[in-house]
């Protein structure tokens, strides 16, 4: 078990500036020392971000945990990306599942809630299973980067994440759309196929639109809607854990 350790906010404001400096597989290798085993990965596979993360980490503690967010509605190609991982890395990427199936949701809330309340729909197919996701846990993996929206562009490479309540770790977060390509084609990174296919941002498959060349790569993810984010890399309230459920960190 890792000697506990809490930070105060000067703490991770100091060891963010410095993380700014490390490359993506040295803040890996820092936030493994300080945090494994109380340590878990999100991965998509619907992004390249997470899938040269999930290389990396395999290369430096194959042993992380990584989790991803089985919404119900995720593109085949994302499950296919998900399945060409595990053989690859000989990893077992643990699916997090709303707790309400679609029809359960349906029958509580609507028929297409992605249109009438996409928020709420995101609330319980990505934002609470990622709260379970999370729960015990010190600190967590992230693979926001600045330049992928005006919403993530002040994002810190270390912070406190105050809505699931323990420290959130993006080490890509100073690499560019072209950094992540030139690592993927360079080690024969897996990726989702549909990244060829002008869908450079994978969501949900009632959620994701194609884009066209030139077009901003999240243009595609609740088109028409005035919605950005799903709600788990955004501010806001403290999301209570569940009793028996709490964070180490
Ligand atoms: S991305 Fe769309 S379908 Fe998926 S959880 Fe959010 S609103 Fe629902």
């Amino acid at each position: 078990m890792t000697q506990l350790k809490t930070y105060s906010a000067a703490d991770l404001t100091k060891i963010s500036e410095e993380m700014d400096e490390q490359t993506p597989q040295q803040i890996l290798r820092w936030t493994v020392e300080e945090f494994f085993p109380e340590l878990t990965m999100a991965c998509s596979f619907g992004g390249p971000s997470g899938m040269v993360l999930v290389d990396m980490i395999a290369q430096i503690e194959p042993r992380v945990e990584i989790f991803y967010l089985d919404t119900n509605f995720l593109f085949p190609e994302t499950h296919e990306t998900r399945n060409r991982v595990i053989e690859r890395y000989g990893v077992q990427p643990i699916a997090y599942k709303s707790e309400l199936t679609p029809e359960d949701q349906a029958s509580r809330y609507g028929e297409e809630l992605w249109l009438s309340n996409p928020d709420l729909c995101c609330q319980l197919r990505k934002v609470e299973p990622n709260r379970r996701a999370l729960a015990g846990k010190r600190a967590w993996i992230a693979g926001i980067r600045r330049d992928q929206a005006a919403t993530r562009s002040s994002t810190p490479a270390v912070q406190w994440d105050e809505k699931f309540g323990l420290v959130k770790v993006n080490p890509l977060v100073h690499w560019t759309d072209a950094d992540v390509w030139a690592y993927i084609v360079e080690h024969d990174v897996p990726y989702n196929p549909l990244h060829d296919n002008n869908y450079p941002s994978l969501g949900c498959t009632y959620c994701t639109k194609a884009v066209r060349p030139g077009d901003d790569p999240r243009s595609g993810r609740w088109q028409g809607i005035d919605k950005l984010e799903c709600g788990i890399h955004t501010p806001g309230e403290p999301i209570p854990l569940a009793r028996g459920e709490e964070n180490t960190g």
